[in-house]
């Protein structure tokens, strides 16, 4: 589409970009961002994991031991959700954005997005991963259910939040909050946000076409807009080996993320 001009100009220390990210991914795929996105963005972004790790604060400053669980049950991935959100409001940022451990993040064109919306406003940009609203089963009580759908952007692709928004959604985030809220509809962190948003607040999911999860085909982006995209992945996809598309001087093998090009 048309690019919007700038509603105000955003430094690096507006923006608070959490990496989820557990233990045994700390040397199988943080050190990858590390030595990619993450190198020249230390003070935009907090990682969060579960377990202790040396190596790991000596080379980047916040690192958030969540004490969560390290499973992967919907509980353990809500406790951590809940400490991003927690830790976002404390920073007084202007934006959230949540990203997991195989994404990486075009910070010029995240910056230049969030940019272009108020940060004062209710804003929810990201990328849904259904092709329509999510139908859930919301308790209101201990004896009474009722459906509820709603949208929401899928976390593998990474989403944000502007401040005003993010601090209506306190009721149902903050604290304990988030995770007795997941627990309503039983569904996973990203789709609680999503709830929270659209379902309890009202406030409609902006789609953007430019974050990436490896649940879409990486090599359908074009290459030459990849330089615009907010941000990428790679993985699987389908049982086959999924990645952007670029010609570097890394071969495939020595680079599967592509990202070293
Ligand atoms: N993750 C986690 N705890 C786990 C497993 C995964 O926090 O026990 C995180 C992982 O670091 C990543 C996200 O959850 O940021 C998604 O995990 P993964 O990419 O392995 O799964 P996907 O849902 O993309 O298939
Ligand atoms: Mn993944």
């Amino acid at each position: 589409g048309h690019p919007r001009p700038p509603a105000e100009p955003l430094t690096p220390h507006d923006v608070f970009i959490a990496v989820k990210t557990t233990k045994k991914f700390h040397r199988a795929r943080l050190d990858l961002l590390l030595e990619t996105w993450i190198s020249r963005h230390k003070e935009m972004t907090y990682i969060f994991t579960d377990g202790e790790d040396e190596a790991l604060a000596r080379r980047t400053g916040n690192v958030v031991n969540t004490n969560c669980s390290a499973a992967h049950s919907r509980q353990a991935l809500s406790c951590k959700m809940a400490v991003e959100y927690d830790r976002f409001v404390e920073s007084g940022r202007k934006w959230f954005c949540h990203v997991d451990d195989d994404n990486y993040v075009n910070v010029r064109a995240l910056l230049k997005l969030l940019a272009s919306y108020p940060h004062t406003q209710d804003i929810y940009l990201g990328k849904p991963s259904l092709d329509r609203p999510i139908q859930a089963t919301e308790r209101v009580s201990e004896s009474r259910v009722r459906p509820v759908h709603f949208w929401f952007a899928t976390g593998g692709a990474g989403f944000c939040i502007s401040r005003g928004l993010g601090l209506k959604m306190s009721p149902w985030a903050s604290g304990g909050h988030f995770m007795s809220t997941a627990e309503r509809i039983r569904l996973p962190d990203d789709c609680t946000i999503g709830y929270i948003v659209e379902a309890l607040l009202g406030v409609p999911l902006i789609r953007s076409g430019l974050f990436h999860s490896h649940l879409e085909n990486l090599q359908q982006v074009p290459t030459s807009e990849l330089h615009e995209q907010v941000t990428l992945s790679y993985g699987m996809f389908e049982n086959k080996r999924n990645a952007v598309h670029i010609k570097g001087p890394f071969s495939v093998e020595a680079d599967p993320s592509r990202w070293g090009n």
